[in-house]
């Protein structure tokens, strides 16, 4: 695993913008896993501003939540429209969300080269709850108590967040050709530690990334401040 700690959210966003801009640059074609939520939010406006061309990569999404339509503004389709695919100018035969033959389809795209990972605050990645097989494909979850509680910012009511979603599976995810992990906030902290410096454990889903051979972590201070090992800083 390769860690790199900056100095702030803004620091973090900038970096990942600059591995996935190259990874497109040096392959047009090239297959992104990409995620939703608060972290990758300043990876795609930088990105938007880096000149890169869009139109020959092809994308699949993390996860999407059950029961909310595409115009939902809290669903994920509607997320990845507003953050990159509309100002990117993707179609949408580019772009897929996790249905009943995700699996065949991200097989039959080639695999996907780089995975963008962000981590729930109960180590949990894409909506693989603690508890998840490290083996697991592409199926419809129960989101934890956690998750729920996390996500409730985002909606008017608590009885309108979602309990379930689609979610790619760790074992779908381990198969990417290299991940980008990207953690932000004290809230982040535990998480990373147990996900990078604990034991690989199915009540940490991120510590299956232990087990990938390419997965490059980036961090801000405070998602850093609970590691015991010491990881090159940057400014
Ligand atoms: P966040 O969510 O980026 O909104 O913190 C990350 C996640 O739950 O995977």
């Amino acid at each position: 695993m390769k860690v790199e700690i900056l100095q702030d959210y803004g620091a973090v966003s900038e970096r990942a913008a600059q591995v996935v801009a190259d990874a497109i640059r040096q392959a047009p074609r090239c297959v992104l896993g990409l995620a939703t939520g608060s972290t990758p939010v300043g990876l795609y406006a930088r990105l938007l501003t880096m000149g890169v061309d869009f139109s020959s990569v092809t994308t699949f999404n993390l996860d999407e939540y059950v029961g909310l339509a595409a115009c939902h503004v809290q669903s994920y389709r509607y997320f990845m429209w507003q953050h990159l695919f509309t100002p990117a100018g993707m179609q949408p035969e580019q772009v897929h969300f996790p249905d009943e033959r995700y699996e065949e389809q991200i097989v039959r795209a080639g695999g996907i080269d780089l995975q963008i990972l962000g981590i729930g605050s109960n180590g949990h990645i894409a909506f693989n709850e603690p508890g998840s097989s490290h083996a697991s494909r592409t199926r419809t979850v129960e989101l934890s108590a956690q998750t729920i509680r996390d996500n409730a910012r985002f909606f008017d009511r608590a009885e309108d967040v979602p309990k379930k979603a689609v979610s790619m599976g760790i074992g779908t995810i381990l198969e990417a050709r290299r991940i980008l992990l990207m953690a932000t906030g004290a809230a982040k902290a535990p998480a990373i530690s147990a996900a990078l410096e604990g034991p690989v454990t199915e009540r940490v889903p991120a510590s299956a990334l232990q087990g990938h051979d390419s997965v490059h972590v980036l961090l801000d201070k405070e998602a850093a401040s609970r590691l015991s090992s010491h990881y090159p800083k940057r400014p």
